[in-house]
């Protein structure tokens, strides 16, 4: 008798498995796309995307992380990219493209390596030395900043609005965020950018844009019976509700007799006002409170001139407690005169149709609002973006203390002293180094692209100048000669620069040391990012 052998399947039905140099050539592709899609936004020059989601809202935007988040992704390996743009907005708030691009760069290169048979493993080790010694020229390079450095602070905040729809209204912008930063700054150096909260209104131009010294928030007061404007606040923050929970109510209490709901509505109505005196005899005048208000409490609370705004988000809240000093109480029995915050004015202002309450004027305040204003929209959405990457790297740069130039300069000195660094090493780890230096290229030759000038030329004059120990010779954008970075005031936290430096290469390794991708079915991997026609592989450098 014959024995029938049974096939074995390892994998569930309908699952996709690539190996080998075809998931990894897959998996660089993919990894390429991404990069490719928003480089041609970096820099000064840099071009916008607009993006229209699946319910047809349009997003213009020149911000590497917002691209990528709003298209969609779902090829994973370019997923891993996407993320590196994330840890970069998530670290320092700004430098998403360059870190995606660099990440891009490295793969191209190690590509060809992977061509050459230089193994995979080969490849990571060497970008993983690569990696940890330009962390090292980059500290080396970098230059020292404090608080008390207002000039760079603005040329930094700048800096970060570069290429923006900012651009016009670049000098107030930059001054306001700085001054949030430092209003923030806790031993002038530690900020928490939740400190800084960035409302946007549209109407009004760039320039009505403006520092709140406190929060703004999208609340109405409770009742036109209120005050609109109270002076010398005093704020009670509480987060528990001002009413009656009902189902307190429901366990207890059985009606037989029509005149037993009045007695209990009266009990209700007394129960809410002793709530509000307890509140009131804290001699606080202004009420917001995170749950709800019942519609009685609302009456008596405008009876004794309270301002009283509900449903505050927890968010709100904590920097509502930061800039005015108060501390948020749950149980109202507990309330006293020592958890009121101080503002020096709460007050109801109407814009365009909304009704908002400004907790302003608090002294020394520990949160703050940037109050962008615009023409539309789409122009306050993107300066709001360019206001979030200056306060980041305004904060990063008062955090570390540590600053470089831009405009090319440190990518150049990195692909320059780990050149000579490769020179050092042997074997086919060398390769890896070299291919690593020469990555990091792409940065500077990509501003110049996108300034529609020649890179050959430009970048041959930019090795010669750091050749010759002009460590901050970048690229002027306008007219694609080499420029004095730092006197020309192209300055940006010397964080942007290693982290994605380190995020890059901690990506490029990862999907380098990936030869098998196994998809069960009905996920997503054989999907790549969908490219605009003509927009293909071919012209990723050159
Ligand atoms: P990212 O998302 O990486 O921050 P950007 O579009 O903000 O991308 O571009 C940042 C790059 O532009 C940095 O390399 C920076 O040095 C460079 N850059 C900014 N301002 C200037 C300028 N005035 N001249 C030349 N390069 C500049
Ligand atoms: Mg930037």
């Amino acid at each position: 008798m014959v024995q029938q052998v049974q096939p074995i399947f390892i994998l569930p039905e309908g699952a996709q498995r690539t190996i080998g140099r075809d998931a990894q050539r897959t998996n660089i592709m993919a990894a390429k796309l991404v990069a490719e899609t928003v480089r041609t936004t970096l820099g000064h020059k840099g071009m916008d995307k607009m993006i229209v989601d699946s319910l047809g809202d349009i997003t213009v935007t020149n911000d590497g992380v917002t691209i990528l988040e709003e298209m969609n992704i779902e090829h994973p390996s370019a997923k891993m990219i996407v993320e590196v743009a994330k840890t970069q907005e998530e670290e320092v708030g700004d430098g998403t493209t360059t870190a995606v691009v660099l990440a891009g760069e490295l793969l191209k290169n190690a590509e060809e390596l992977l061509d050459q048979d230089v193994h995979p493993a080969v490849i990571a080790r060497g970008y993983r030395i690569a990696e940890s010694k330009a962390q090292g020229i980059l500290n080396q390079m970098a230059e020292k900043i404090t608080s008390n450095n207002e000039e760079a602070l603005v040329q930094i905040a700048q800096t970060a609005m570069t290429g923006k729809g900012a651009e016009y209204a670049k000098e107030t912008l930059a001054t306001l965020a700085v001054k949030a930063v430092k209003m923030v700054a806790e031993d002038n150096s530690y900020v928490d950018r939740d400190n800084i909260k960035i409302e946007k209104r549209t109407g009004g131009s760039v320039e009505d844009s403006e520092l709140i010294k406190g929060i703004v928030i999208d609340k109405e007061r409770l009742s036109s019976n209120m005050p609109r404007v109270i002076k010398n606040a005093r704020i009670a923050l509480i987060d528990r509700e001002i009413e009656i929970k009902k189902t307190e109510i429901d366990a207890n209490i059985e009606i037989k007799a029509p005149e037993q709901i009045q007695a209990f509505l009266d009990q209700e109505e007394n129960m809410l006002k002793a709530m509000v005196e307890q509140i009131t005899s804290t001699g606080a005048n202004a009420v917001l409170c995170q749950k709800g208000v019942d519609d009685i409490a609302i009456h008596f609370l405008a009876k004794k001139g309270v301002y009283a705004v509900r449903r505050v988000t927890e968010s709100d809240m904590k920097k509502i407690a930061k800039a005015t000093g108060a501390k948020i109480v749950t149980n109202l029995k507990d309330l006293s005169k020592e958890d009121l915050g101080a503002a020096g004015t709460v007050e109801g202002r109407k814009v365009g149709d909304e009704e908002f309450t400004y907790i302003m004027d608090c002294k020394n305040p520990k949160a703050v609002t940037l109050l962008i204003r615009g023409g539309t929209e789409h122009v306050t959405s993107e300066i709001e973006r360019a206001m979030t990457d200056a306060v980041g790297d305004v904060a990063a740069a008062l955090k570390t203390g540590m600053v470089v130039a831009g405009a090319g300069a440190p990518e150049i000195e990195l692909a320059l002293e780990l050149k000579k660094f490769a020179d050092s090493l042997s074997g086919r780890e060398q390769l890896a180094v070299q291919a690593f230096a020469n990555s990091m290229e792409i940065i500077p030759k990509t501003l110049v692209e996108n300034a529609g000038l020649d890179p050959i030329d430009t970048m041959t004059m930019l090795r010669a100048a750091h050749s010759k120990k002009q460590k901050w010779a970048g690229i002027d954008v306008f007219t694609g000669k080499v420029m004095d970075a730092w006197k020309r005031g192209v300055i940006e936290p010397l964080k942007i620069k290693t982290q994605a430096v380190a995020s890059a290469a901690e990506v490029a390794v990862m999907v380098l040391r990936i030869d098998d991708v196994i998809a069960s079915s009905g996920s997503k991997e054989d999907k790549m990012p969908r490219m605009p026609q003509g927009a293909g592989m071919g012209d990723m450098g050159y």
